[in-house]
């Protein structure tokens, strides 16, 4: 194996300006042949790039030794073979869950997972890459530690292929080959959809890393707007929507975006795209003990998606710092699973994986992360007891959607004002409204409005 396995600092130095060469991964295979062309290459040159970057197991532009040595220096100086400087790997579940650190070389940490499950009766042998589309995320949700890290950046094509790249090299050397990817790792995708989309092109492009499309899944908090861009484009990727509740009053405390864009909007998005695409959506939902596993969740949520088709994943919460949240029991799982099954809706039971590694999203990047202090976690889950208390009274939330949210979308009808880090400029990371000062994180309340 060629990847480098370091350990990191404990934060990453935000001083080191962004490599302005693009990534390799990025680079249209029109735009290499004319690159190459200009450089006074023949044109099968173009090939042999194009093999040393998807088919090669090379790691730097020095170990494609298919190309002399002043054609590699040429490359080198315009385009970066790998777009990650450094990767920190951790394994789990008897190796079978391996978690990677990777830092970009403006220090930003991004992750991704790979999830090896062996082959079983009829079943082939699966490896399932999860990957990261930003670095932190705008949304918020507050049992994620990639929302409690706040917006960091977009990650651009290369970035997010290369997080790709590295896991099959790693699997190659093992004798085996990458079948699914999912966009769950790290950030909204549809909050970055040109470059996710971008990224899916290139990863399902026969020429390039060519995985077959029905095998990649872009998993989304809820972006209305990017579910009807992704339906009129009509791939055949997987769309996964990240419900976590049926109700809006909850949902809104859940999956701050609900505020925008409210479950029926959602449902009916994502129903728009399965009929564009005949592809099954399914529904993503983190059970929480006593907050969104009880009957009445179960069958608010059949109502919802009832005829759809979809299906639903129930998925334990894994442990995360600063939530005042468990895991569902399992036998709470599989009665709330029951009822599902009983209105006619398909629903898979996941298991965690990877927990003693921190294989939720963003866990690992926020243990880089400096610990908030005590009395800030202690206000911050005093504020989610609150706030799960009015949820279940069934009050919707008062407070904004999150500010800033970045791309193509108009931002958010915000009636209430906002608060200051919607006005940053975008260069700077927008802070976790936890990470704000308890005055401006909890404006008055005006009264409330029930959601039912
Ligand atoms: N932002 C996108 C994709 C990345 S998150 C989305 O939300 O869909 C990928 C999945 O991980 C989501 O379904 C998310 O809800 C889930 N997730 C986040 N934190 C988790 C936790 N603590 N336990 C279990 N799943 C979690
Ligand atoms: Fe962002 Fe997804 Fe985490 Fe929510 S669950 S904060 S949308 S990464």
């Amino acid at each position: 194996m060629t990847e480098p396995t370091v350990a990191l600092p404990t934060r990453p130095v935000l001083t080191a300006p962004r490599d302005p060469r693009p990534g390799v991964a990025g680079v249209e295979p029109i735009e290499l042949a004319a690159l190459l062309s200009a450089m006074g290459e023949p044109a099968f040159r173009a090939r042999q790039v194009s093999d040393a970057v998807w088919r090669s197991e090379a790691a730097s532009w020095d170990a494609v030794t298919t190309l002399g040595l002043p054609l590699r220096a040429g490359l080198a100086e315009r385009l970066r073979f790998d777009t990650v400087a450094e990767t920190d790997l951790r394994l789990a579940d008897d190796e079978a869950t391996e978690k990677a650190l990777h830092r970009l070389p403006d220090g930003r940490l991004v992750e991704s997972v790979l999830m090896h499950y062996p082959a079983r009766g009829e079943r082939r042998e699966r490896n399932t890459l999860c990957i990261s589309s930003q670095a932190g995320c705008a949304v918020g949700c507050p049992f994620c530690a990639t929302g409690e890290l706040g917006f960091e950046r977009d990650l651009g094509v290369a970035e997010i292929v290369d997080q790709v790249r590295h896991a099959r090299r790693r699997l190659v050397s093992r004798g085996r080959h990458l079948t699914n990817l999912v966009f769950m790792g790290m950030g909204e995708p549809l909050l970055n959809l040109d470059a996710v989309i971008g990224a899916a092109r290139v990863l399902t492009d026969a020429d390039r890393f060519g995985l077959g499309a029905r095998h990649l899944t872009i998993s989304t908090s809820g972006v209305v707007p990017g579910i009807e861009r992704l339906t009129a484009l009509s791939p055949q990727w997987t769309l996964a929507v990240s419900l976590h509740a049926a109700r809006d009053a909850l949902r809104d405390l859940l999956v701050p975006l609900n505020r925008r864009w409210p479950v029926r909007a959602v449902v009916a998005a994502a129903a728009g795209y399965a009929a564009a695409t005949g592809r099954r959506v399914s529904y993503e939902y983190v059970m929480i003990d006593g907050l969104n596993d009880t009957p009445a969740d179960a069958d608010a949520l059949a109502r919802l998606l009832v005829g759809t088709g979809s299906h639903v994943n129930c998925i334990p919460m894994n442990p995360v710092a600063h939530t005042p949240w468990v895991a569902s029991r399992p036998e709470r799982i599989e009665a709330f699973a029951g009822r599902l099954r009983t209105s006619g809706i398909g629903v898979t039971i996941r298991r965690n994986r990877g927990q003693e590694v921190g294989a939720a999203c963003g866990q690992l990047a926020a243990e880089k992360s400096a610990e908030p202090a005590a009395a800030a976690v202690a206000r911050r889950r005093e504020r989610l007891v609150t706030a799960s208390a009015a949820a279940l009274a069934g009050e919707r939330s008062l407070e904004p959607a999150p500010p800033g949210l970045p791309g193509v979308f108009p931002r958010p009808v915000i009636t209430r004002t906002a608060p200051r880090a919607a006005a940053r400029p975008a260069t700077r990371p927008i802070a976790h409204p936890d990470r704000r000062p308890v005055a401006r994180r909890l404006p008055p309340r005006p009264p409330r409005r029930a959601s039912h």
